[in-house]
């Protein structure tokens, strides 16, 4: 006899574990359905590993500067293997903390590798057999993978994808890192701190293309100035991997082809959705190039199937997954007659992205050439790290801060900064964004001194001619 559930959730990260536990919350009889580990890419490959990892690259870089601060170091040194062993530890810990929330909430852990089998049935296959459950509703989170390039397949020795660059074996001498996305400039910006010589090749015009163009301008006039060689309208050609190295054919902005050694390589070019072979062409469930279509509360069109996170319409950030876990998981109770419950439409355009390189770039809304291409009539005004006192004081002068509103009505479009610290100012703005917040509001409200978030404050005034400290 089949397990009969309320609800079954397909993939454990970030999506799929919020998802349960919200499922949990409201007297679901939930099970959670993983084949690999408890917390999906987010805490044990991506978001979480990273950070430690940038944190020791930080770390490093302080004292690197400790002259700076009126501080002597010496013989300062980084162990490659303790830096990713830490990294390693925190996932490790995360994990746990996933099992434990599992428990906590009473939610049934199914480890092995799900299949839809119909409306309804999913079959698990572990290291203990096959099971079938059943489930009044399905949510499939099962996450995306690291897209390839059919001329770059990693080998994990000097090919790799961010899997491999999170557990190096050894310190790359010379890395060639193929995009420039969040996760590309993430692993760049690492390395680069650790000591390593870093070109990155980014095929559009600027580097992290989804940002504001005037972010892009500064990130990559930081970074060069960090020593990085940074080609964008650029491509990689062909990589010819040796035993020690790898030789990269790259055609520049100008059509011209340019040979270049490299120690390693990191591709990391997007990723690709894990929807293949879980059952999900059998049911009929629309999908295109793998990416699942769904309604603002994560209904997929067919009754009682679902789908959330990286395997739906970016973008394709951990706490994108999370929030879509929650909204799917009140609309199910609501469809199983739970009256107490409100779910919300997801707004796409409410969700803030952050880059943790150094400096930091985040950003939430439209940027100024999005709001202008909309048809907006724009205000926006910019303040620099170089005008704000705790900035100067932390020695953390580099970067700006810059709000985007509509003319006519004042509202809140879009923030973008780069600096110090900003991945955590950001949710500033993302609760003013969610409130509809007006430039009248923000000029009205007090922020304290003296922190970085004052320099918002300066930004919104700015936009209207009134900052300060400029
Ligand atoms: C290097 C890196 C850094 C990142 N940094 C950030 C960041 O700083 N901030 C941010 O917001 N996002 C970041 N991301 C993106 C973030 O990790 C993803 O957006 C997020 O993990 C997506 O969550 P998810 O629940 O959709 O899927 P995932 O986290 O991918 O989890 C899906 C789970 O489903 C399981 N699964 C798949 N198929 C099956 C099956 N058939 N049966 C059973 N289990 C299955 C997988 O094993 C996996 O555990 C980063 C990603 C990477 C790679």
């Amino acid at each position: 006899m089949a397990d009969q559930y309320d609800v079954i959730v397909l993939g454990s990260g970030p999506g799929g574990y919020v998802a349960a536990i919200r499922c949990a919350q409201l007297g679901l009889k939930t099970a959670i359905v993983e084949r690999e580990n408890l917390g999906g890419i987010c805490l044990n490959w991506g978001c979480i590993p990273t950070k430690a990892l940038l944190r020791s690259a930080e770390i490093f870089h302080y004292m690197n500067h400790a002259k700076d601060y009126g501080l002597a170091a010496e013989k300062i040194s980084a162990d490659l293997n303790a830096v990713v062993a830490r990294s390693r530890g925190v996932a490790k810990q995360l994990n746990q903390g996933v099992t434990h929330l599992m428990k906590k909430n009473k939610i049934a852990v199914h480890m092995g590798t799900g299949v839809l089998k119909g409306a309804g049935k999913l079959e698990v296959t572990g290291d203990k057999g096959t099971e079938s459950l059943n489930a009044k509703h399905i949510i499939v989170a099962t996450g995306a993978r690291a897209r390839d390039l059919p001329f770059a397949k990693a080998d994990g020795e000097r090919v790799w994808t961010y899997r491999h660059a999170m557990t190096p074996k050894e310190m790359p001498g010379k890395l060639l890192v193929i995009g420039s996305g969040a996760i590309g400039i993430e692993f760049a910006s690492f390395y680069n701190d650790m000591g390593a010589d870093v070109t990155v090749v980014e095929m559009m015009d600027r580097i992290v293309p989804v940002e504001d163009a005037d972010v892009s301008a500064f990130l990559e006039k930081a970074l060069r100035k960090q020593g990085m060689t940074i080609l964008t309208g650029a491509g990689v050609e062909s990589l010819d991997v040796g035993k020690t190295g790898v030789k990269a054919k790259i055609k520049g902005k100008d059509g011209k082809i340019v040979e270049g050694d490299f120690s390693h390589v990191i591709v990391a070019v997007g990723i690709a959705p894990n929807t293949e072979n879980i059952g999900l062409e059998a049911l009929g469930i629309k999908a295109d190039r793998g990416i699942i279509a769904i309604d603002d509360y994560g209904r997929t069109n067919v009754k009682g199937v679902w789908a959330i996170g990286d395997i739906t319409p970016g973008p394709w950030l951990a706490h994108k997954a999370s929030h879509e876990g929650v909204i799917a998981a009140e609309s199910i109770a609501k469809e199983l007659g739970n009256k107490d419950v409100h779910p919300h439409a997801m707004d796409r355009r409410n969700i803030p992205g952050c880059t943790y390189c150094h400096p930091q770039v985040a950003s939430v809304g439209l940027t100024e050439a999005k709001a202008k291409e909309e048809g907006y009539a724009v205000k926006a005004g910019t303040f620099p790290f170089i005008g704000n006192g705790k900035a100067i004081a932390l020695g953390e002068a580099e970067g700006f801060i810059k709000t985007v509103f509509d003319a006519k009505t004042g509202e809140l479009l879009g923030a973008h900064m780069i600096g110090a610290e900003v991945t955590e100012l950001i949710q500033g703005y993302a609760v003013g964004k969610t409130l509809e917040t007006t430039e009248a509001e923000l000029m009205a409200t007090v922020f304290p001194h003296p922190t970085l978030s004052e320099m918002m404050h300066e930004s919104v005034l700015a936009a209207y001619g009134r900052a300060l400290h400029i």
